[in-house]
């Protein structure tokens, strides 16, 4: 199940991806979403994750175009899922030690032939692609971790390097459901009758694990503060930087008179093991999309920098030249790119730059409910959001 080529990586494909999508979003999505594909050939799930991960496309536009073609009701299931994206970042966010424990760790390039037919395949899949269907990256994981006995680490990391989408929330806490880390007493655990009926009896694995405990009650770190909004103006020293996480910054802070943009690429601080290319090109022309909706006053292009020594010192040189004092930035949620500005800020601050990160009004409203389990979470997000006010008024 891969993407039509070529994989364009920029905010008017996915927008025009999504509106292809919109007719299935209620009842083909809802009885199809697990299945790898449709009777007639209709598409069971969006594969919207690679522009909506990086933020060309946002949770609120995606969600607001459902709500309008379909109602809240009628497209609930597609809602929760996109719900899903905010929900693990917003857990995330508030124990990011889960994945600082976890990036801190090392990992060998794990073999691709491991005997099962259908993981092989899958890895295959994975690596050409930089795509996996939900059920396949939930059989995945499980075979790795249950059937297999690797780490849910490893198996993360092989994940974050190859798919388009690697997300540090959503793909870290998957693995952790997946394995019983998340949830007390609850693991996902793949069975070959589950694989054959929604494969279409393509794999019928024989081999799997299925006599299997939870781990112990998983001890998840006590919650940090959330983010809040910072004071910020334009002025004439200030520029703006573009970064993976939310490459949608008009959405943001509108078109200024930016003294200058730059964008800053940390694809490779995904892992210690290297990106794969697929990765690393979606995430290069996305930045390069961004760059062109988001332009200094007066000249056409943002400066492109690789998070990385010399990146930081090109970037650095470059502001000093600008004259620039302040740099603008969609607030970067804990992952790799958290972790590039993180390193990148007192580096600024040595040469007078202060960099200030602004958080969505989205975030803001929906992180502070992600402190238990996705259903409670959905639960207030919905009885509070105003996305859904209306509609449900209507229906
Ligand atoms: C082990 C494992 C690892 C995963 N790693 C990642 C990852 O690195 N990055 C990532 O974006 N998603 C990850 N997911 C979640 C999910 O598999 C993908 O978001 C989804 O498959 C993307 O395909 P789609 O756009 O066709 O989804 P659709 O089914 O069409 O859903 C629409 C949108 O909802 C969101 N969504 C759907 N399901 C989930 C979910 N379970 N969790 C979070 N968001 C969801 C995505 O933004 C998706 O684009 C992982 C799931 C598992 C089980």
């Amino acid at each position: 199940m891969s993407f039509s080529k070529p994989i364009i990586a920029t905010r008017a494909e996915g927008l025009r991806r999504l509106e292809a999508f919109l007719p299935h979003a209620s009842g083909t999505y809802r009885d199809y979403r697990n299945h790898l594909s449709h009777p007639e050939g209709l598409p069971t799930v969006s594969k919207l994750s690679p522009w909506l991960r990086h933020r060309l496309i946002t949770e609120q536009e995606v969600i607001d175009a459902v709500v309008d073609e379909h109602g809240v009701r009628a497209a609930e299931k597609f809602i929760q899922e996109v719900l899903w994206r905010s929900y693990w970042k917003g857990f995330l966010e508030q124990r990011p030690s889960l994945w600082t424990d976890y990036r801190r760790e090392e990992f060998a390039i794990p073999s691709k032939h491991t005997g099962i037919e259908c993981l092989d395949d899958w890895q295959q899949e994975l690596e050409a692609a930089g795509y996996l269907h939900n059920h396949v990256r939930m059989w995945f994981a499980s075979i790795w971790q249950f059937t297999l006995g690797r780490s849910w680490q490893s198996g993360a990391d092989l994940f974050l390097r190859h798919l388009i989408d690697g997300d540090p929330a959503s793909n870290t806490l998957s693995w952790r459901w997946v394995g019983g880390r998340q949830t007390n007493g609850k693991i996902y655990l793949a069975t070959p009758g589950n694989i054959a009926k929604h494969t279409n009896g393509q794999y019928k694995p024989a081999q799997l694990a299925t006599d299997v405990k939870p781990p112990a009650p998983p001890e998840l770190p006590v919650r940090i503060p959330l983010p809040s909004t910072p004071v910020w103006q334009v002025t004439p020293k200030t520029a703006l930087l573009i970064h993976e996480e939310d490459l949608h910054p008009e959405g943001l802070f509108g078109h200024p008179h930016w003294a200058s943009v730059v964008a800053l690429q940390s694809t490779s601080w995904r892992s210690g093991l290297p990106v794969s290319d697929v990765v690393n090109q979606f995430v290069a022309e996305a930045l390069k999309d961004a760059g062109s909706r988001n332009t200094p006053s007066d000249s056409n292009d943002a400066a492109c920098y690789l998070a990385s020594e010399s990146g930081f010192n090109a970037l650095l040189a470059h502001l000093h030249n600008a004259k620039i004092t302040q740099l603008l930035t969609p607030w970067a949620p804990c992952g790799p790119t958290a972790d590039a500005l993180a390193a990148l800020e007192p580096l600024l601050k040595e040469k007078g730059v202060q960099l200030i990160r602004v958080p969505r009004e989205w975030d803001l409203q929906l992180w502070p409910h992600a402190t238990h389990g996705f259903f409670r979470f959905f639960k207030a997000v919905r009885a509070q959001h105003p996305l859904f006010e209306p509609t449900l008024q209507n229906e």
